[in-house]
């Protein structure tokens, strides 16, 4: 259950991703649409270390895994092969009251009696089913023949695809095939951030087997996903795996797990885990007409490979990630007075900006110019931020703020001015610790590199 502090917890995130350009709502200045963000310049770098690390771990780290990128577009029959056209749905219920709409599972529940969690209302429409998917058309002709879907999920064009990339990758099952990409559902009510977003980005992984090492495959996902979190930042005790009931799980999956993180808005779902059976590639092989087959060279049969498929929001993650890297502490400010801190502790791998690089003083032409050659040292391995305006002490707290991991400071040592001994060596600042060790400038790309890695 979420409490008060929680929620105001929540508010200071929503408004500190605004405030430090993490996340902005879309098309703000007409008003906004609703369940779509934007994400800003530090939100940009953190969603995209977000990929390059999953992408990292799931495609160039393994020998079994190749990528792909479709298109968003989708070919009606593809959906309908696969079930969304026809059910991709949820149960929907309008307040006649308010007029809102809201999804079955959200109205709340007196003495008994469902009522609208907008207003109170009672006088409730019986559920109907809405579909999900936005629809679209594909040319010039607007009509039935020309109708085209924005993918629901990344998952299908990689089915669709199966043959192709098998062929050209030349692998043996088990093999995976990985995307990340858009996905876009008509949420009936987009709700908590970005958390349940219309548009929003999936890293999916389809991996293909054979049908009795299924249920092995679907364990080995779940560890290593929940491994997958932990190494960046978000701790095992936060994160839940919750068994998908018979009742819950679609009809032809044999198992699925969600893995869930606690939120400030309470447990939700992260990623779903899925064996899918060979459900998917046999849809598409009887609506398409094409083999989707596969050849065992050795015991030469052919058959259609069973799939376990982890599928991971990105939003949602760095959604996660920014919950779970909020904190607000005491530390001293120039003058010494404890003062109320607010930090991002996110794993220096995720951090949108891995040093911040300052000059002690902005009118002093030998520590500017030294910090600038800093700078341009930096520069072609990580994103590095260059600050010379304020107080050190203030330029700390803001790179505090955005969650930079490591800053470091040249001043008059670094010049040797003080001490021959320590001519070209900077102070490095570690933002969690807040401790500084002196370094030689040539050392500080191999030290942050290790701890950005
Ligand atoms: P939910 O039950 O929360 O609607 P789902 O079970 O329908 O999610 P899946 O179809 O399994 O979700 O999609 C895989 C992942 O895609 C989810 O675990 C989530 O991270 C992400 N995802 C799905 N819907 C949304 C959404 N509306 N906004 C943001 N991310 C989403």
């Amino acid at each position: 259950m979420s409490t008060p502090a929680d929620a105001q917890r929540m508010e200071k995130i929503v408004s500190l991703c605004k405030r430090r350009g993490f996340i902005f709502q879309s098309s703000e200045i007409y008003g906004g649409l609703n369940g779509l963000w934007d994400y800003g310049p530090l939100g940009v770098e953190l969603k995209r270390n977000l990929k390059n690390y999953w992408w990292r771990v799931t495609v160039h780290e393994r020998d079994d895994v190749v990528g792909m990128d479709g298109a968003i577009l989708t070919h009606r029959e593809v959906l309908k092969a696969s079930g969304h056209v026809e059910g991709f749905s949820d149960p929907m219920i309008d307040c006649r009251t308010c007029k809102a709409h809201f999804r079955f599972d959200q109205l709340i529940e007196k003495k008994g009696v469902k009522q609208c969690p907008n207003c109170g209302g009672k006088d409730l429409t019986d559920a109907r089913q809405f579909n999900l998917m936005f629809e679209t058309h594909v040319g010039a002709a607007a009509d039935e023949s020309s109708i085209a879907y924005l993918r629901p999920e990344t998952a299908q064009s990689i089915f669709v695809q199966f043959k192709n990339s098998l062929e050209v990758s030349r692998k043996k099952l088990p093999f995976g095939i990985a995307q990340i990409g858009k996905a876009f559902r008509n949420e009936i009510n987009p709700r908590n951030f970005t958390f349940r977003s219309r548009e929003f980005e999936q890293m999916e992984l389809e991996y293909f087997c054979r049908a009795e090492e299924g249920m092995k495959l679907l364990e080995y996902w779940k560890e290593e996903r929940l491994k997958f979190y932990e190494s960046i930042g978000i701790p095992r005790e936060k994160l839940h795996v919750k068994t998908v009931s018979d009742e819950e799980r679609a009809f032809y999956s044999k198992g699925t797990y969600d893995i869930e993180y606690d939120f400030p808005f309470g447990r939700q779902e992260l990623e779903g885990v899925a064996y899918r059976t060979d459900y998917d590639l046999s849809q598409h092989q009887k609506a398409s007409g094409k083999s989707l087959e596969y050849f065992d060279e050795v015991t030469k049969q052919r058959f259609i490979p069973h799939v376990v498929e982890p599928s991971a929001g990105v939003d949602r993650t760095v959604l996660a990630l920014i919950c779970e890297a909020y904190s607000e502490d005491q530390a001293p400010d120039e003058k010494g007075k404890m003062e109320t801190r607010v930090v991002l502790h996110f794993h220096p791998r995720m951090a949108p900006i891995k040093c911040g690089i300052f000059p002690l003083l902005k009118n002093n032409e030998g520590l500017v110019a030294k910090a600038k050659e800093v700078v341009d040292h930096l520069r072609p391995h990580m994103f590095v931020f260059y600050d010379e305006s304020g107080a050190i002490g203030r330029r700390y707290r803001r790179q505090d703020e955005i969650g930079t991991p490591f800053c470091v400071t040249v001043d008059f040592e670094t010049l040797g001015e003080k001490d021959e001994k320590l001519r070209d060596t900077v102070t490095l600042r570690e933002r969690d610790s807040m401790k500084q060790e002196r370094i030689a400038i040539s050392d500080l790309l191999a030290a942050l590199s290790v701890r950005i890695a």
